[in-house]
């Protein structure tokens, strides 16, 4: 076989026991916390929903280091949402929220970037989310722990923080549709493989940063995602 051009290099996300995770699709949960489904207008007891980025837009960025993003185009309104991010070790189809944990490679630290005006005015026009969402490197993630090590995460605090001040704080408790409910809806959508990453959605306080911002999240038993936006 000769390729007509190289082709991209896999995508990987460092993992604590200093090993690589091959990425293959990134997954996202809309609406996943009251209060932030809430703040963005809706009631917070819909069935969960989903959408996708591609694997490029990860930016891994190792534990006590600042990684960093470029401020995209065509947006004035780049919003922050911290994320528990679930890491997929072993595929499945229809697979049941009581089976779900022997699917979960680790979990990580993510950011959901979003150009916020660009998605309001595609659901305005009732039109994809793809230019609001899965733009270049909107998917920073920290390192990815294995479960043998975290155990199954079910609560916990979730904090971001921007200049070192909170903007964001909620509990994986809080979630509306759990890690484990999660798999088993997408699962039932689309066949999981190993490398797919789960993003499981926002608490509320999401907002705007800017050139020169630098954001700071953190989960429990996670450690913290430091990114910049250049
Ligand atoms: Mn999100």
């Amino acid at each position: 076989m000769t390729y007509v051009f190289n082709p991209a290099p896999q995508v990987v996300v460092p993992t604590s026991d200093g090993r690589e995770f091959p990425v293959r699709r990134i997954y996202c949960v809309g609406r996943n916390y009251v209060e932030h489904a809430q703040e963005m207008g809706f009631s917070g007891r819909e069935p969960p929903f989903f959408f996708l980025k591609p694997a490029d837009t990860v930016v891994p960025v190792a534990e006590g280091q600042t990684g960093a993003i470029d401020y995209p185009s065509l947006t004035q309104n780049l919003h922050h949402e911290i994320e528990l991010v679930v890491a997929i070790g072993k595929g499945g189809r229809d697979i049941a929220a009581a089976a779900a944990a022997g699917h979960i490679w680790g979990y990580a630290v993510g950011l959901d970037m979003t150009r916020r005006d660009l998605q309001g005015e595609m659901k305005k026009q009732g039109r994809p989310w793809c230019i609001g969402k899965a733009f270049e490197q909107s998917a920073p993630i920290g390192v990815l722990h294995p479960i043998g090590k975290t155990g199954e995460l079910k609560s916990g605090a979730i904090t971001l923080k921007v200049n070192g001040e909170l903007r964001q704080k909620g509990d994986l408790a809080q979630l509306i549709w759990n890690v484990a409910e999660t798999i088993e809806h997408l699962s039932r959508a689309w066949t999981l493989q190993p490398g797919d990453l789960i993003y499981t959605g926002t608490p509320a306080g999401v907002n705007a940063v800017v050139k020169g911002d630098v954001m700071e999240g953190a989960i429990d038993g996670l450690g913290t995602l430091r990114v910049a936006v250049k």
